[in-house]
């Protein structure tokens, strides 16, 4: 599932690729994927339109057009756009009047698309919590204080801080030497400020490697991301660590599984 990084990414790549270019055809192949308006209107209020500027957030995309329309992208587990040609696999291929194609790949079929007049009360993005590089360490303190939700968890519920899904939960309690099942309200002090800083960290190492290809995810080239050899413990289980040699373990927390060292998480 793309987190910040990824659809950081693919933000920029969109930036790059079709910024201010006009829209002249969509083909929908999958209608599912359009959850408003109707289909008709959702072709006819995008065709003669041109992205004025890209927004990211948390994981979603919100194009801005020209007549002050949004189209809001909700790339959810394995959405993700190519540019380029034609794609025969497209669920919706948007073409552009130089004769290029933006492809909206999505193999599980689960992503959304809405083209609406504002976002801002969309209930998805409403509800979320400020992310990363917007919170200070007093505040992630704040936020961290009361909770008896075990740390896993925590980091992945979009209401407290969002963008963060469950390959990066696992990197920044790994790198923070943090047991992914202690309860937030536990903590002390230094714990809450090296996780913030991993936190910080290692999403920024995401972004400058170009995400992680688990999965689906691919950038707007069709490239795959360099972070995913990064990865410390996202998916090891078994093998040993990289910093005590012995050997991964996988627990399910909040139903997602979860990879950590038990010698050097405590
Ligand atoms: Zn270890």
């Amino acid at each position: 599932m793309p987190e910040l990084p990824e659809v950081e990414n693919i933000k920029r790549g969109l930036e790059r690729k079709i910024l201010n270019k006009t829209i002249v055809d969509i083909k929908i192949n999958k209608k599912k994927l359009i959850k408003e308006p109707s289909l008709e209107n959702f072709k006819k209020g995008l065709i003669g339109e041109a992205a004025k500027k890209i927004y990211r957030r948390a994981k979603l995309l919100i194009i801005q057009l020209k007549k002050d329309k949004f189209l809001i992208v909700h790339l959810r587990i394995s959405g993700w756009f190519l540019y380029g040609n034609q794609e025969e696999k497209a669920r919706v291929i948007f073409k552009f009047s130089d004769g290029t194609f933006l492809n909206y790949m999505d193999q599980r079929l689960l992503g959304e698309l809405r083209l609406r007049k504002d976002y801002q009360n969309l209930a998805f993005l409403k509800n979320l919590g400020p992310e990363p590089f917007e919170i200070n360490l007093e505040e992630f303190k704040k936020v961290l204080k009361n909770k008896k939700t075990k740390i896993k968890p925590l980091l992945l519920d979009q209401s407290v801080v969002s963008g963060i899904g469950n390959i990066y939960a696992q990197e920044i309690l790994f790198l923070a030497g943090i047991d992914p099942q202690r309860p937030a309200s536990g903590l002390g002090k230094d714990e809450i400020k090296l996780l913030y800083e991993k936190m910080i960290s290692v999403l920024r190492e995401a972004i400058k490697y170009k995400g992680s290809s688990v999965d689906s995810y691919r950038d707007l080239e069709g490239n795959k991301g360099g972070m995913e050899e990064r990865l410390k413990v996202y998916s090891r289980e078994g093998k040993p660590c990289f910093v005590c040699k012995k050997t991964i373990k996988r627990i399910v927390l909040g139903g997602r599984g979860t990879c950590f060292c038990p010698y050097c998480q405590r």
